[in-house]
C-alpha cells in the first residue's frame, strides 16, 4: 500500500511515460527504425530529469520495448528494424525519478492500418478500460482479470497466457500479479493505496506464445498481430484513480 505521497510520486513518473509516449507517437511513421524512436524516448526521459526504467533491467539493451505487428511485447529496438504503412508498434516505456517507477504502454498505427487490426486495437484499449473499471478497493485481482479477458474473448481474441501485469512502486514489478485471465471473486485483495500496472495482450488469433531467441522478443505463434496497452492505476475506496494519461498520447497522434 503507498501513501498518497508516494501515489502522487507515482504519478508524477507515469504523466511523464505519457508525455514520452506522445513524443515517440509523434515520430512514427513510415521509414523510422524503432531504434531511432528509442533514441528520442531515452533523451525526452532524460531531459525530464529522470532515467529509463527499462534500460539495463535484467539485462534489457534500450530504453522502449518496441513490438511490431506479431511481436506482443519485449520488442528490442533496432535500426534494421524500418517501419511501413499498416504495421501496428506497441510501446512500452518505463521511467525511474524520485524514487518511484513509471510503467505505461501504448499500440500506435503506422499510417492506415487494416479494418481488422483497427478493431484489435480498439478492443485490446477497451479490454484496459473493462479490467481498470474494477480496480476498486474490497475488489479482487480475478475481477480485474476477469473483465479483461471476457471482454477480449467476446470478439474471438486470444489473451495471452504466459505474461501478466503487476503491483508498481519503488521497483517495477511488485506483488501483486495481474494475470489478464482469470476468475471473478479469485485472488489477492484489492486495497485502498495498492498501485498496479493492468496491461492486456491481446492477440488476433491464437493465445499461443513463442519466446524468441534473442532472450525478449515476445511473438504469437501464428504471426498474426497482437496489441498491448498498459495503464498504472491507484487502487481507492472511491474506486480506480489511472495514473497513466492517454488523452496526452492521443491529442499528439490525432493531429
Ligand atoms: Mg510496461
Ligand atoms: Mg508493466
Amino acid at each position: 500500500m503507498k501513501t498518497d505521497e508516494e501515489i502522487e510520486l507515482l504519478r508524477e513518473n507515469n504523466i511523464l511515460v505519457s508525455k514520452t509516449l506522445a513524443e515517440v507517437g509523434r515520430h512514427i511513421r513510415p521509414g523510422v527504425t524503432t531504434l531511432e524512436l528509442d533514441r528520442i524516448a531515452e533523451e525526452f526521459i532524460r531531459s525530464h530529469g529522470a532515467v529509463p526504467a527499462f534500460l539495463g533491467y535484467q539485462g534489457f539493451p534500450a530504453s522502449l520495448c518496441i513490438s511490431v505487428n506479431e511481436q506482443v511485447v519485449h520488442g528490442i529496438p533496432s535500426s534494421k528494424c524500418v517501419l511501413k504503412e499498416g504495421d501496428i508498434v506497441s510501446v512500452d516505456c518505463g521511467t525511474f525519478m524520485k524514487g518511484f517507477v513509471g510503467d505505461s504502454a501504448y499500440t500506435f498505427a503506422v499510417g492506415e492500418v487494416a479494418e481488422d487490426v483497427r478493431q484489435l486495437m480498439q478492443v485490446t484499449k477497451e479490454a484496459l478500460y473493462k479490467g481498470t473499471a474494477q480496480a476498486k478497493a474490497g475488489n479482487r485481482v480475478g475481477d480485474v482479470s476477469a473483465a479483461v479477458q471476457a471482454y477480449a474473448e467476446s470478439y474471438g481474441y486470444g489473451v495471452v497466457r504466459e505474461l501478466e501485469g503487476h503491483g508498481l512502486g519503488r521497483k517495477m514489478h511488485e506483488d501483486p500479479g495481474v494475470p489478464n485471465y482469470g476468475a471473478r471473486g479469485r485472488g489477492p485483495l484489492l486495497k485502498e493505496g495498492m498501485v498496479i500496472c493492468i496491461e492486456p495482450m491481446i492477440n488476433m488469433g491464437t493465445k499461443a506464445v513463442v519466446f524468441e531467441r534473442d532472450g525478449w522478443t515476445v511473438r504469437t505463434r501464428d504471426r498474426k498481430p497482437a496489441a498491448h496497452y498498459e495503464f498504472a492505476v491507484a487502487v481507492r475506496k472511491s474506486g480506480p484513480d489511472v495514473l497513466t494519461d492517454f488523452s496526452i498520447i492521443e491529442q499528439t497522434i490525432n493531429n
